[in-house]
């Protein structure tokens, strides 16, 4: 666990980069720091592993202060991940790779090892890429390179400060999801700096919301889109909540909420929906559709029920606990 105690920075003069800031962090989770440019994001990340220092407050890393800690024993137990994933462009990747473990002085064969291992999980060919340079790399596989070398001692915590701010979006969403794949295999407790509410929801257990140094929100992504609890916070996620409420959940939850309705007739040309679809693609599928329901089927293709639009507005109203109808607020605005 991950403690904030009244951190506070300032780099010269009155102005505060990040202003007595407090908050704790599991184990395991994913707690994205969100923000515009400026607000102070990269100095709060950054006091964790030392390479800023705190004007005053403390953070814990599992009940110890890390001012007590030696800054070398520290940022061993610390992945680091940045947006110009930081590969050294004279090395191969095999040595980016194994730069800590090099450090740490493993032998060759738990090195060699522990390479294939990374680069397999972050979907890289090891044999392919070991005596290629970062620049022979495109920007996603160097990204996926930056990844495998901060896991490389397998640190407890990383540490990523935009890490995929600098890839198109269609790679982006796809390496995220990639990403959330990786920690579901390796549940890393993990520090994630972003400006993009999309990419925010996606990926966060928790997101710390802030403005100028402070939080402004700390919560779960559902709990942001539904209870803002400012202006400000609202103003940030834009107008289209409900959209966005909506890639949260599933079909499947749906039914758990408040159950699917019989499936009168399969309709041949349909696409076929799944359980474990979000309610945010299956909106859309239902908008380009003809028909008025379309039957839910489950991964053993087996027919579970049927969803419509009219549904997937119940479902919101649960959720948002109002009367409003936040489907055509999503359609209008999304
Ligand atoms: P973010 O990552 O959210 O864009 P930063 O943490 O980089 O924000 O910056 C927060 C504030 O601190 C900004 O006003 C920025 O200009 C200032 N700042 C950041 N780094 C330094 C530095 N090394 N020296 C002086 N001011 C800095
Ligand atoms: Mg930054």
């Amino acid at each position: 666990m991950i403690s904030f105690k009244h951190v506070t920075k300032s780099y010269d003069g009155d102005k505060k980069a990040v202003n007595d800031v407090s908050f704790e962090v599991e184990s395991g989770e994913i707690v994205i720091f969100l923000g515009p440019s400026g607000c102070g994001k990269t100095t709060l990340l950054r006091m964790v592993n030392k390479l800023v220092h705190l004007s005053s407050g403390e953070i814990y890393v599992d009940g110890q202060s890390i001012s007590e800690l030696d800054n070398i024993e520290l940022r061993r137990k610390i992945g680091y991940v940045i947006q110009s994933n930081g590969l050294f462009p004279n090395m191969n990747i095999e040595d980016n790779v194994m730069v800590v473990p090099d450090l740490l002085k493993w032998g060759s064969k738990k090195k060699k090892a522990r390479y294939n291992e990374l680069m397999n999980l972050v979907g890289l060919d090891p044999k392919e890429f070991r005596k290629r340079y970062p620049s022979e790399l495109s920007g996603g596989q160097q990204q996926r390179v930056g990844v495998a070398r901060a896991l490389a001692a397998d640190p407890p915590l990383m540490l990523m400060d935009e890490p995929f701010g600098a890839l198109d979006p269609l790679i982006r969403e796809h390496i995220q999801d990639e990403f959330l794949e990786i920690q579901r295999k390796v549940k890393k407790t993990i520090l994630f700096v972003s400006h993009d509410i999309d990419e925010a929801i996606r990926m966060a257990d928790k997101i710390v919301l802030m403005r100028d140094g402070e939080i402004m929100q700390y919560g779960t992504p559902s709990e942001i889109l539904m209870k803002p609890n400012s202006e400000y916070v609202s103003d940030f996620i834009g107008k289209d909540r409900a959209i966005k409420m909506l890639s949260l959940h599933t079909i499947q939850e749906l039914n758990d909420d408040i159950g699917l309705l019989e499936c009168k007739e399969d309709i041949a040309d349909s696409k076929q929906i799944y359980l474990h679809a979000d309610l945010k693609n299956t909106l859309s599928m239902l908008l380009n559709q003809e028909a008025e329901q379309v039957c839910v089927y489950d991964d053993e293709n087996k027919i579970r029920g049927a969803i419509t639009i009219d549904l997937v507005q119940q479902f919101l109203h649960v959720k948002l606990g109002k009367k409003r109808n936040a489907v055509q607020e999503a359609v209008v605005t999304g």
